[in-house]
């Protein structure tokens, strides 16, 4: 499958990209393929990567706002995700892939349960996907061996669709609700599987002071002395992060996914410390988390959010520059799940976004596309393509009134279910 972006303007020229399968094979010369985007007037970019969502979340969008944690854990959220079924996942997902290729995401790292339908929907949604079926074990062993059947059967189940889009990721919830020895298996399963590991760490002040209590030792430094970390581990937040963990995330090669919507909007009281990271080398992407604790999949509202969160909490406007979180939301997230996407550059893997310029928020145009990331994010409207077998899209939303007819009833029925 081969697609042709024609006449697009790619780093102030326009120009011509060529891609074959799920590569850019060439760029400045117009041939002939199987399907022609039309570019003309509008700017390539790459793909956005969203490093830490849990996608069929959408499914609760605005349900339990404005509540303190553990209450909108236990009264909204909870007690719904209780009664998910396998179909409710897939069309959550179907939801929230259009919403992702709707705001210029091509790839994203999911962590929720019944992966093998996320697995599904991303695959015919035409989206790159790094899938974490979700371990809870709450220190009960009959339980995480449950845990890990489910795990291995949703894993088997996204191999078996034979799609280089869509890989399984181990995903253990947290430090807090997972136990030593299952934390300590994820380790020797990923090595063994060679899959990504997945975590949440450091979101609130009380899982600091509860590791603290518990294991006398940071929530990094316990994952350490586990060795859990390395390269091959995302985790998400890092908001209380102290110096001593940021030496240890950058000497293991741990990444970190920013979601700064979330922390903001769940209060988490404290944002991720990003000066200190990027002085120490920790590589860093930017997530929107799940669309409960966010209320959207939007990754450009996500760079903005993220670059004024940082300003603000450093009292220094010259952290965390548009251009910077821009590269967050590209390069960084595809360097944490080591692809090599993030650029538009011959051999490196399609996802891309076109975005049509013409519209009041990016006028004047003072500065290169690049520096959108803290622009108002409404101007990114476009054709996407995610490059793959079977998965080169042309245009995005193909199906979307089937999806909405679909997704947007179904939560209504999920909150009066009974369980
Ligand atoms: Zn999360």
């Amino acid at each position: 499958m081969s697609v042709l972006l024609r006449d697009v303007e790619l780093d102030g020229q326009v120009t011509h990209i060529y891609i074959e399968d799920n590569r850019i094979t060439e760029i400045g010369k117009a041939r002939e393929a199987d399907v022609v985007v039309e570019g003309k007037g509008k700017i390539a970019l790459p793909g956005l990567v969203n490093l830490h969502t849990h996608s069929p979340m959408v499914l609760l969008r605005g349900f339990g706002d404005d509540l303190a944690l553990q209450q909108w854990l236990e009264s909204r959220i909870w007690p719904q995700e209780a009664k998910l079924t396998p179909d409710d996942i897939y069309w959550g997902a179907k939801l929230a892939c259009l919403e992702m290729i709707k705001t210029g995401t091509t790839t994203f790292l999911d962590m929720y349960f019944h992966m093998d339908q996320v697995a599904r929907a991303a695959k015919e949604m035409g989206l790159r996907a790094f899938l974490a079926e979700g371990i809870i074990d709450l220190g009960v062993p009959s339980r995480a061996d449950a845990q890990f059947k489910a795990a291995d059967e949703a894993n088997r189940k996204i191999e078996a669709l034979r799609s280089p889009r869509i890989r399984p990721v181990l995903g253990p919830h947290t430090l807090y609700t997972v136990s030593e020895a299952s934390l300590r298996r994820c380790r020797e399963i990923a090595d063994k599987k060679g899959y990504l590991l997945h975590t949440h760490l450091s979101e609130t002040k009380r899982e600091v002071d509860d590791s603290i209590a518990q294991h006398g030792l940071r929530p990094a430094a316990y994952l350490d002395k586990l060795g859990f970390l390395a390269k091959d581990v995302i985790v998400a937040h890092g908001c209380w992060l102290d110096p001593t963990e940021i030496d240890i995330l950058a000497r293991t090669g741990t990444k970190v996914a920013h979601c700064p919507t979330s922390n903001m909007k769940l209060a988490a009281g404290q944002a991720m410390p990003y000066a200190a990271m990027k002085e120490s080398g920790v590589v860093m992407g930017l997530g929107t988390d799940g669309a409960a604790s966010n209320n959207n999949l939007d990754l450009f509202e996500a760079m903005k959010t993220a670059a004024i969160l940082q300003k603000f909490a450093h009292r220094d406007p010259t952290v965390l520059p548009a251009s910077e979180a821009f590269q967050l939301a590209t390069l960084g997230g595809a360097q944490a799940l080591g692809i090599d996407a993030g650029l538009i550059q011959p051999e490196r893997l399609a996802g891309l976004v076109l975005v049509d310029p013409r519209r009041p928020e990016p006028t004047p145009r003072h500065h290169h596309p690049r520096h959108w990331g803290d622009a108002a994010p409404r101007h990114r409207r476009g054709t996407l393509v995610c490059g793959g077998p079977g998965g080169t899209k042309g245009r995005p939303g193909e199906g979307e009134a089937g999806v909405l007819g679909q997704a947007g009833p179904g939560p209504r029925r999920l909150v009066t279910r009974e369980a």
